[in-house]
């Protein structure tokens, strides 16, 4: 994470581009910076401003469009924020806010605007959130969430998940993280051993938009993590530009069956300022999930849902 490209006047020389690009980039990622592994810059396409591993990272004059019905908070978070750092809106369940910090910046993202005002993630965050998840004895499933719950180090790692699996009515630990594929070194053996040492269900949920993702340093990471035993799911985020073709999704499903990953959620976009140029219409998603549907099989195929403020679950597209 620190060898990471957070200028995007690196980026556009690492790559190739336009000398223009360069500069509409430095401006719109004042609001939200630019960062991107050199793990991940490796698998775009130099010299292609419209590579859609590029699109996802690198900040675009098109971010300050503000049409309406997008906000800094599309999914009600704040609203749905039972303690510092944990989010509850499904039964059961309950999400932590682990780290302050991603593998990564994604443009979409319906954080961006939570990533500078986040709780720090010392102890004391945690602590309020563990005592919550000590007292609520409905919930069976604790959510490690993003900021990305890899970018903790494997020592205080190891602390929480041990503090998670003395509380007697949690059953189960999710981690969702984009780390496997960002930096895909970061699945190591001791993590592997020190999830593996849960007498939680751990079940890893990641985060592939496109087939060109998924290399073959990607694909041994997962693995490593499949053949530890942890069921591995993906979702995606249907992003315009980027993987909004029948073709695209279907071979990013047949990747991930490949290592195995089963396609879990391809999301709609939440609408988030500044990432309205991302959004594909609902029923093109639709469209592209009916094209799925006939080119694969039943299991590779993601429901395509979306998230309503105040729903009991994600509401199920197709
Ligand atoms: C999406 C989400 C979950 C997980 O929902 P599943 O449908 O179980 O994957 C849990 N908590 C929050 C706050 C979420 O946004
Ligand atoms: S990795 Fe996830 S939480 Fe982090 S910036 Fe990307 S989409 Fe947002």
């Amino acid at each position: 994470m620190r060898a990471a490209i957070r200028d995007p006047i690196r980026l556009c020389r690492a790559l190739d581009l336009p000398r223009d690009l360069d500069q509409l980039a430095l401006r719109a990622a004042e609001s939200f910076p630019l960062m991107v592994p050199l793990e991940y810059v490796a698998r775009m396409q130099p010299g292609d401003p419209n590579d859609p591993l590029l699109r996802q990272v690198l900040p675009l004059c098109k971010e300050a469009m503000n049409p309406p019905g997008y906000q800094a908070d599309p999914v009600g978070d704040a609203a749905a924020t039972v303690a510092p750092g944990l989010l509850q809106k499904y039964a059961g369940r309950a999400l932590m806010l682990t780290s302050g910090t991603c593998a990564v910046h994604c443009r979409y993202c319906f954080r961006r605007h939570f990533s500078a005002d986040q709780p720090p993630a010392g102890s004391d965050h945690w602590h309020a959130a563990l005592n919550r998840l000590v007292h609520d004895t409905n919930i069976e499933e604790v959510i490690l969430s993003g900021g990305d719950p890899l970018a903790t180090a494997d020592a205080r790692l190891a602390s929480l998940v041990r503090q998670l699996g003395d509380i007697p009515h949690i059953r189960r630990l999710r981690i969702h993280t984009r780390m496997p594929i960002m930096i895909p070194q970061r699945v190591t053996r001791s993590l592997v051993d020190s999830l593996r040492q849960s007498r939680l269900v751990t079940i890893v949920v990641v985060h592939a938009n496109h087939p060109a993702e998924l290399d073959s340093s990607v694909a041994n990471a997962l693995a490593r993590l499949v053949s530890a035993g942890f069921p591995v799911l993906n979702q995606s985020v249907l992003l315009r530009g980027v993987n909004d073709r029948a073709e695209t999704l279907t071979e990013l499903s047949r990747r991930l069956i490949d290592v195995p990953i089963m396609p879990y959620y391809l999301h709609q976009l939440d609408r988030v300022t500044g990432a309205a140029h991302f959004e594909v219409p609902i029923e093109r998603g639709v469209e592209l999930v009916r094209q799925m549907r006939a080119e694969l099989p039943g299991y590779a195929v993601p429901r395509y849902v979306r998230e309503i403020p105040g729903q009991p679950n994600k509401t199920v597209l197709a």
